[in-house]
């Protein structure tokens, strides 16, 4: 993608093709226009375009080419924020409403890839937070209690059963979740644009929308060649947000995040080292997350961007740590290597915004959208369709606030993972 190897790495090398795209040129009019390629304006663009409504779909670069083609693939359920409080944050209805549209959004990814017949590697054996220490053992044990009260099909394993299923002694115990799992993102993502294009949506990359206005009563947005005019607009941009909406990266502290894929381990090492491919990352602060893609490639990440200083650092601490964690790996080479930005906000949840009549958007999923990308997309679609009121929502309306000291806790987050990755496994 766009010729970088740091953007989308391995995903790029794997996914099968996009369906074949052009820039916006002249005038045309929409129902819905919907700005952003990734999870949330592509599962947007399928659910309306399969209810018969007219949408285009504007992408600055390509299909997935934002977090959609640059994250761990790992498929959550829920948020960072522990369950109860999703109420103490949103209020009794909107927390426990948005808490299980989360929780079961595996399923809505699953039942997407099911239907569109999808082709990215999905995995179901569920994902294992990795406790470090008692400390990250108690977390996990308050974190089962909360979703095992809501009847989650979540459980803790000891020691022993989580060294049985990962192939490292290195971690006091783990949270399985069953309602999670893997897949390949950036084929996921052109997945949905295939099914997105086939009900009918008109999708077109290397369209950056520069501007936006209104003319009789119709919204419109414009890029270098052209502009549609239509009833809606979705703004489905998050961390990767330029033009008009950049206020929504604005709202957001980017936490830069890479991902290094060893070359596929063999038969024998598949079977000591994740043999069920479940989807892990621990409970430090700067964490660390490792899954398997369906060709046996290690997928190793942790906090941290690969450019300047940053490369040699983390690869070096990336091999420092693998050998640690799996001796039987040897000396590890990388086959690929790429990082991204991962929008935070300062309560961890995401957002619901209105940035004028009829111009809507969510944003903010801190890590984890493929489930929230896609369950609000469809909600999207579903509150234009008239189907959800405003005030059924699984979020509140929100103003766009900028994140306070922006910058300097951005520097924070990457020179803090270059410091914490240099002394990091070395003593
Ligand atoms: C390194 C990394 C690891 C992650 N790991 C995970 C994980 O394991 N599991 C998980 O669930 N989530 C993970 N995430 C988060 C997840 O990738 C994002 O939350 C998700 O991609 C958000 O989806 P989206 O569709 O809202 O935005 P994006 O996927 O970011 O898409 C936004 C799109 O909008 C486009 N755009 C921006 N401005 C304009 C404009 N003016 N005109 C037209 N188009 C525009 C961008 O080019 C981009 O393609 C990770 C993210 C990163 C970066």
């Amino acid at each position: 993608m766009l010729n970088d190897p740091r953007s989308h790495g391995l995903w790029e090398r794997t996914a099968p093709p996009a369906p074949a795209t052009s820039p916006l040129k002249g005038k045309s009019t929409a129902d819905v226009v919907i700005v952003g390629g990734g999870y949330t304006g592509l599962s947007a663009a399928l659910h309306l375009a399969e209810r018969g409504t007219n949408v285009v779909l504007l992408e600055a670069a390509e299909i997935g080419f934002g977090g959609a083609g640059r994250n761990v693939g790992l498929i959550n359920a829920g948020m960072w924020v522990m369950p109860d409080n999703f109420s103490l944050e949103l209020g009794e209805d909107y927390g426990e409403r948005a808490l299980e549209l989360l929780g079961n959004g595996p399923y809505l990814v699953r039942e997407m890839i099911a239907k569109h017949g999808i082709a990215c590697e999905l995995e179901t054996n569920g994902t294992l937070h990795c406790a470090v220490g008692q400390d990250g053992m108690t977390e996990l044990e308050e974190r089962a209690r909360q979703w095992q009260k809501r009847g989650a099909p979540v459980s803790v394993l000891n020691a022993a059963e989580t060294e049985r299923r990962i192939g490292t002694s290195a971690y006091a115990g783990s949270l399985l979740d069953m309602r999670a799992g893997t897949l390949q993102p950036l084929a996921y993502a052109r997945g949905l644009a295939h099914a997105a294009a086939k009900a009918g949506a008109k999708l077109h990359t290397g369209s950056p929308v520069i501007s936006t206005g209104e003319a009789n009563g119709r919204k419109i947005v414009r890029t270098a060649e052209g502009e549609v005019s239509a009833d809606w607009i979705i703004i489905a941009t998050d961390a990767y947000s330029t033009g008009p909406w950049a206020q929504v990266r604005r709202e957001q502290v980017h936490l830069p995040y890479f991902n290094l894929a060893t070359a596929p381990l063999s038969a024998n090492l598949r079977r000591s080292i994740l043999p069920n491919s479940e989807g892990c990352w621990d409970t430090k602060e700067v964490l660390s997350s490792f899954r398997m893609d369906q060709a046996g490639r290690l997928v190793f990440g942790s906090c941290g961007a690969l450019r300047g200083t940053g490369i040699s650092i983390h690869k070096a601490w990336a091999r420092r740590s693998l050998k640690r964690l799996f001796p039987q790996l040897g000396e590890v080479e990388f086959e690929a290597e790429w990082y991204g930005k991962i929008g935070m906000t300062d309560n961890a949840l995401p957002r619901f915004h209105r940035f004028g009549e009829n111009v809507i958007g969510f944003s903010g999923y801190n890590g984890r959208g493929i489930s929230p990308g896609t369950t609000f997309g469809k909600v999207l679609a579903h509150h234009i369709l008239g189907e959800i009121a405003e005030k059924d929502l699984p979020l509140p309306l929100t103003e766009v606030q900028e994140a306070a000291f922006r910058s300097a806790k951005e520097a924070y987050y990457e020179a803090g993972a270059q410091i914490a990755h240099f002394t990091g496994e070395r003593f």
